[in-house]
């Protein structure tokens, strides 16, 4: 096996970031336990943000990105994973402050993989990718908190989180209304996942009262701002909302009422550094009990060269579903 391989370069010049494809040698590889060759990653919006230089996703350069990853491994000197295992690795600060997936080889920590999951292709692992554990971890922690049916609301719906949450809430029989700044342009392909409606409006962009009509018994938001505002002051009697995202902004202004008045729970959920019994649990749901999602058209794929033109997309919020990279391609 060659000791070269592709990778995309993230480097500084005059203060904005570029991006590259380059050959490295696996000399070049951070220190780890493990070495994996990656066949799959993906691109989330930090991917995007790190990609574009927008924010602070990166600290230390030259960088490899990419936060997703799933390949097999070529030598361990970690008991627990044997050259030849497929492995997935999201989150866990890789590809932020540790070269991550956007190559073909990777160098990690063991306790930052888990296997691939019984039944799942490397292929569907990187079409759910953080994005799905997140989704997953959402309807997790909805039903830890009692929602177990009823309408249920997903906002930032043709995003990446937003697709897999909706294609996995309605696999599990939620009834699925979806949340798009565009719903009309995104009904037809909404309505393919799952989705039971499909809605948006201005109001989503204006300050909601402080109790609204009572519309979900859940939601998933990955937005923030005034659409979590207004989804807590929709929610019903005893329901929850799971917030993980801030594609909308990073405020939140609300009131105490719907909590003390109708019970309403905002349940904060985090992939990154999730632990590895919670990840196991929703790994193996994903693929037991949510198969062949790659099949609803909710995932692109692309190689490395691609993923800076794609990654301009999604800041711009052009573009919806899972973008899957081929690091071979
Ligand atoms: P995507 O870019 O794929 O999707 C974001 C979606 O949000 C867009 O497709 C759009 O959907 C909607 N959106 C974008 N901008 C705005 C806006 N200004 N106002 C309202 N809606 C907007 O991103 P991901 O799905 O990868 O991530 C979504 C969010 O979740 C991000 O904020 C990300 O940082 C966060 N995240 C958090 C994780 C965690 O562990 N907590 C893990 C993964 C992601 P539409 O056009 O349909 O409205």
């Amino acid at each position: 096996m060659s000791n070269d391989f592709q990778a995309l370069v993230l480097n500084q010049q005059d203060g904005k970031t570029t991006a590259a494809v380059q050959s490295l040698t696996q000399q070049d590889l951070p220190e780890g336990d493990v070495l994996v060759q990656v066949d799959y990653s993906s691109i989330n919006y930090k991917d995007a943000m790190a990609v574009t230089g927008t924010g602070k996703i990166i600290r230390q350069f030259p960088m490899v990105p990419g936060i997703d990853s799933a390949g097999t491994v070529i030598e361990s000197s970690n008991p627990r994973y044997q050259a030849g295992d497929a492995v997935v690795l999201t989150g866990w600060g890789v590809g932020e402050r540790h070269w991550g997936g956007l190559a073909q080889r990777q160098r990690v920590k063991a306790d930052w993989l888990v296997p691939l999951p019984k039944g799942m292709s490397l292929l569907t692992a990187m079409t759910m990718g953080t994005a799905g554990l997140t989704a997953m971890l959402c309807v997790m922690a909805l039903q830890d908190a009692g929602v177990a049916s009823g309408p249920v609301l997903v906002s930032g719906a043709t995003g990446g989180v937003g697709s897999v949450a909706v294609a996995v809430l309605a696999r599990l029989g939620y009834s699925v209304s979806a949340l798009s700044q565009r719903p009309d342009a995104s009904r037809a392909y909404l309505t393919q996942l799952g989705a039971t409606d499909v809605i948006g409006g201005p109001e989503w962009s204006e300050k909601p009262s402080p109790l609204g009509t009572q519309r979900w018994a859940g939601a998933v938001d990955v937005v923030g701002g005034t659409t979590l505002a207004r989804l807590l002051s929709e929610t019903q009697y005893g329901g929850a909302v799971a917030a993980c995202g801030l594609a909308g902004g990073v405020g939140l202004e609300t009131t105490v009422m719907p909590f003390i008045l109708r019970g309403v729970r905002l349940l904060g959920v985090d992939s990154v550094m999730c632990p590895t019994e919670r990840r196991l649990l929703a790994w193996q749901r994903l693929s037991t009990e949510c198969p062949n999602v790659e099949g609803l058209g909710l995932q692109r794929v692309v190689g490395l060269s691609e993923v800076l033109a794609i990654s301009q997309e999604m800041m711009a919020g052009r573009a919806h579903g899972r973008v899957v990279v081929d690091v071979n391609r």
